[in-house]
Formats: C-alpha cells, structure tokens, sequence
C-alpha cells in the first residue's frame, strides 16, 4: 500500500521524530530533510506529492522556500508553524501555502491535512465541470448554483467570491487574497465586505448558516471551503 511520497523539511530532532512515526505509519513514502536547500533539492529530484515545511528552519526563513518553490513547482505545500508565527502563517499563505498546522497539533489533524493536500490536486477539472460538497452542486460551466437539486440564485460578487473558495477548495484562502480575486487590488483591506458577503453567502447555500459545514471561517486569517 503506498499513500504517496512526502517531503517533510524540519530540524527539530523531537518534531522529526513525531512526523516520522506518524507519516511513515500511514503507509507514505517520507523523504527527510532539515535545512531549506537540502529541501529545495529533494523537492526538485523527487518531485514530492506534498510537502511539509516548517517556517524556522537554520539557513533559511520558510517564507523565502516557498517564493523558491513556486517559482517553478505547484506542489501542496502544508506550513507547520509555532503559534507566535501567525503573521508569517499569513504571509506563508499569500506567497502560496496551501495549508497551516500550529504545534502542537495531534496525529490525527495531520493526517486529515495531509489526505486533503493529496486529493486536492485539480477540484476544477472534475468531470463536467460540476463542483459537489455537501448539499451544493455548482456547474462551472453554466455558472448554475444548486441546493438538493433546486437552482438558487447568486449575484456575481457571491459567484465570483464561491468559484475562489472552489479553485482553493480544501486550503486557506487568506482574506487579502479573497479580496483582491473579488473586487481588485485596491480592496486588499476591506475585509468587512468578506464578513458580508459571506454571511450572504451561507444563508443561501448552507443548511444551518450559524453553523456552516462547508463554508468554513479561520479567524483572523481567511476562509476554507471544507470538502
Ligand atoms: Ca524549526
């Protein structure tokens, strides 16, 4: 059984070891690395599924890994930071993270990441162009909306701000990204029209609004679309 390769980039010995047992225990392949150029080389010889990247690593912020990494590769990336890193969680995402864990986190979340990080790869070139989660089904070719079946109609902001989440579908997508795909570049800090919108949103497409299932907030930081 082969889950798929990771590449976990960390150096703390206590870290490593929790990762190691966790990933390799899970049937996928692990590949080790603890300075930010050792990581940079094995993502480039390997081609790794996902990768693991902790922010503080010896010889390099993790920040500047990941502008290295996109400048050539779109593999999902899951940062793994400490919790007085949270502007950096934030930087981490707008330079084009896919995901945030906060140490310490258990066995389990990990793992949860990890298997959406593998099975995000393309959510837009499903068959047909049709997004399915929850009760929602959204045809991307038709811009149609659905809940159960029944059409619901959505203004193009609400439109535009769902087929974001849906691209992102599974990741964060901070609120300064959310803002300039929307409403443009000059909107970056606006973020009470998100909290608007949103809350329009859900009322329209979630079955219990207060308490959203898939249309899911992360304070501070921005939005997921959960599948
Ligand atoms: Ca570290």
């Amino acid at each position: 059984m082969d889950n798929g390769l990771i590449l976990l980039i960390e150096d703390e010995p206590q870290m490593l070891r929790f990762l190691r047992i966790t990933i390799k225990g899970h049937h996928y392949r692990l590949i080790e690395a603890e300075t930010a150029k050792d990581g940079l080389v094995q993502a480039a010889m390997r081609n790794p599924d996902v990768i693991l990247l902790d922010l503080g690593l010896p010889d390099m912020d993790g920040i500047e890994v990941i502008r290295q990494l996109r400048s050539w590769c779109d593999t999902a990336v899951i940062v793994i930071s400490a919790r007085e890193q949270d502007e950096d969680k934030i930087r981490a995402l707008d330079m084009g993270a896919d995901d945030y864990l906060t140490k310490p986190f258990s066995a389990g979340e990990l793992l949860a990441r990890i298997r959406v990080a593998m099975r995000r790869k393309t959510p837009m070139q499903q068959a047909d162009h049709i997004f399915t989660v929850c009760d929602m089904k959204v045809n991307l070719a038709t811009r149609q909306v659905f809940i159960n079946d029944v059409e619901t109609h959505l203004t193009p902001i609400e439109y535009s701000l769902l087929t974001v989440l849906i691209k992102n579908a599974g990741k964060v997508v901070t609120h300064s990204q959310l803002l300039k795909e929307v409403w443009g570049a000059n909107y970056a800090n606006q973020t009470q029209y998100l909290r608007v919108y949103m809350a329009q949103l859900r009322r329209k497409l979630e079955s219990t609004p207060a308490r959203p299932k898939f249309l899911i907030n992360e304070p501070a930081i921005g939005y997921r679309l959960k599948l």
